[in-house]
């Protein structure tokens, strides 16, 4: 029965936990989700993968990295260290892995660009084709980030053909918010690296 952190910092953090649940269902399998609030709960919860939800990512940076907390640090201190650890980072989240800024390299090596489609006035619903399925899905973008780069065949998500959702090992990264729509597809994708991860990339 893997646990599954949530990062709860800000964002939709209710919606990804429905979502790991309907997705546990579909995959036959219990997760228990853990709250992840302070480094301490990161060391007590034994792991198998994170989810770091959107958010504002200036104020995720500043509240996640303060010394009353410092979980960020340390999930990036974890995915430096187990490279297939497994991370679902929807939007400001996505920000954060491709642009740490702890003075150690990306996380990820797309490059995004914040707000890249526009104001929050220009927020909309866009139709996401999930790579190798016939699967799609209406999805929110809320003042996106957009990949500027992303290496080959890491494109898991497209919207009208640009890819809004990359994977580079375990690390899935999407420019919107899939817990926001009806589709659990994006967190099946992380239940099963978690319990297919038996390389002891668990914390
Ligand atoms: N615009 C936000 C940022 O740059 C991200 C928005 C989101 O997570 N929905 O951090």
């Amino acid at each position: 029965m893997p646990n599954i952190g949530i990062v709860m910092l800000q964002g939709s953090r209710e919606a990804h936990a429905q979502a790991l649940y309907q997705a546990s269902k579909l995959l036959k399998i219990n997760v228990v989700i853990k709250e992840l609030r302070t480094v301490g709960d990161l060391n007590d919860s034994d792991l198998a993968a994170v989810v770091i939800p959107g958010g504002e990512s200036t104020t995720m940076r500043k509240v996640g990295g303060h010394e009353g907390t410092k979980i960020l640090p340390e999930i990036y201190k974890i995915i430096r260290k187990k490279p297939f650890f497994p991370v679902l980072a929807t939007c400001a989240g996505a920000i954060l892995l491709a642009d740490p800024q702890d003075g150690g390299e990306p996380l990820l090596q797309a490059k995004v660009e914040r707000n890249a489609f526009g104001r929050q006035v220009d927020s909309f619903f866009g139709e996401v084709q999930v790579a190798g399925s016939n699967e799609s899905a209406n999805c929110a973008f809320i003042r996106a980030p957009r990949f500027t780069a992303v290496s080959e065949n890491s494109g898991i998500a497209f919207l009208k053909g640009e890819p809004v959702g990359i994977r580079e090992k375990n690390l899935i990264a999407l420019t919107f918010h899939p817990e926001l729509s009806e589709t659990s597809i994006f967190h099946e994708m992380l239940l099963s690296s978690a319990i297919s991860n038996t390389g002891g990339d668990q914390i």
